[in-house]
């Protein structure tokens, strides 16, 4: 029981992180990180940033913006850098949310959502998944409210298209349309060029997932100068020195390396392909997943069971606590070689002991 929280701060939601073992040899499964390391060139200029860690990084972390505007095709005026695209989300809240500026999102999406919400205190509106699990865009269609979608989705990785994001942009005008992509290169479609015909849109992007970089802790989001600007002043009013020097380093150095990730995302959306293939051989049900994961359920073994009879067979994997999602277990694609350990111990599983 606190004791010192203020009265403002005493609801707060924070989020519960997915489990990092400590020393136990488990197949990590669990928080959609990358099985591969990133390539020996971003290794290499972490490296060499820390020779700098006696003076601060820089603010405007430049050299990145730039080398993002360039990727993206913007001015770096149009990017603003997070500690984590949770950092980058989390001023989202702050900046466009308030007491009249609710949020809303889907039911089954990113559990953290509600905890910059929580913390700014912020009102939203959690609106239903259809029945396959999917985002029905008719639902944020002129709702008049700050609006954060997934895309693909977490946990389900399911897809809006992109004339669907164009029409909740399009009819919410005054209100953020917040995409959160950060699977969005296991797919290979993003809204980001949209932003140049939407000042309302906010596209928020992330280098733990696609770029291997989870640990480096960098995330940006591109947009309309005005909406890039407000996130600013809520970054330079909390931590103007939210990047280290190293991370900046690390993700210019990421950028430098397309080739290399577009093979190792090839690989994954493969492995991917042929994992749902395998679970639904063996009775499983799946959603159509276009990130690095996948979501499943068997009738026989609710989600919460399956994850604790996958862990003693040593695979870490993901159920997530409410209602409507507890049938399901998501599960990141790592090696092939470790989906097919996984597919084995789902199948044990399945069979013998948690019938
Ligand atoms: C992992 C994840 C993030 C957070 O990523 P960080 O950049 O590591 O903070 C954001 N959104 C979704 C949907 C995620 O799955």
């Amino acid at each position: 029981m606190s004791v010192f929280l203020s009265r403002e701060r005493r609801r707060l939601a924070p989020y519960a992180p997915g489990e990092q073992p400590r020393g136990e040899k488990l197949i990590k499964l669990n928080t959609n990180e990358a099985p591969y390391s990133p390539p020996q060139s971003v290794l290499d200029a972490v490296s060499a940033a820390a020779g700098g860690l006696n003076l601060y990084p820089d603010p405007e972390g430049a050299e990145l913006r730039a080398a993002l505007a360039v990727y993206h095709g913007v001015s770096p005026r149009n990017i603003s850098l997070g500690n984590g695209s949770d950092e980058t989300l989390a001023f989202a809240f702050a900046a466009f949310g308030g007491a009249e500026a609710a949020f809303a999102f889907p039911d089954i999406t990113y559990g953290f959502y509600p905890s910059p919400a929580a913390l700014y205190g912020v009102p939203y509106t959690e609106i239903p998944v259809d029945a396959s699990l999917k985002i029905r865009a008719e639902d944020y269609v002129g709702i008049g409210k700050n609006i954060v979608l997934a895309n693909p989705n977490s946990p389900t990785g399911e897809v809006l298209p992109m004339a669907d994001i164009e029409r909740v942009a399009e009819s919410n005008p005054g209100r953020a349309v917040i995409i959160d992509e950060a699977y969005a290169d296991f797919w290979g479609s993003s809204a980001a060029p949209l932003t140049k015909r939407f000042e309302n849109l906010l596209v928020v992007r992330t280098y733990s997932k696609s770029r291997f970089l989870a640990g480096a802790r960098l995330g940006y989001a591109v947009g309309d100068e005005g909406l890039i600007g407000d996130i600013e002043t809520v970054r330079y009013s909390f931590n103007p020195y939210n990047l280290n020097s190293m991370t900046l380093a690390a993700g210019i150095g990421a950028l430098k390396e397309e080739t290399y990730y577009k093979e190792r995302w090839r690989e994954i959306a493969e492995t991917r392909d042929e994992t749902q293939e395998a679970l639904r051989e063996l009775g499983f049900v799946t959603t159509r997943s276009m990130a690095n994961f996948v979501f499943a359920r068997h009738e026989s073994v609710p989600g919460a069971e399956l994850m604790a009879c996958l862990r003693e067979r040593g695979v870490l994997t993901r159920s997530l606590g409410r209602e409507r999602a507890r049938p399901w277990l998501r599960v990141t694609v790592g090696t092939p070689e470790q989906m097919k350990t996984f597919v084995g111990a789902a199948a044990d599983a399945i069979k013998t002991y948690c019938s």
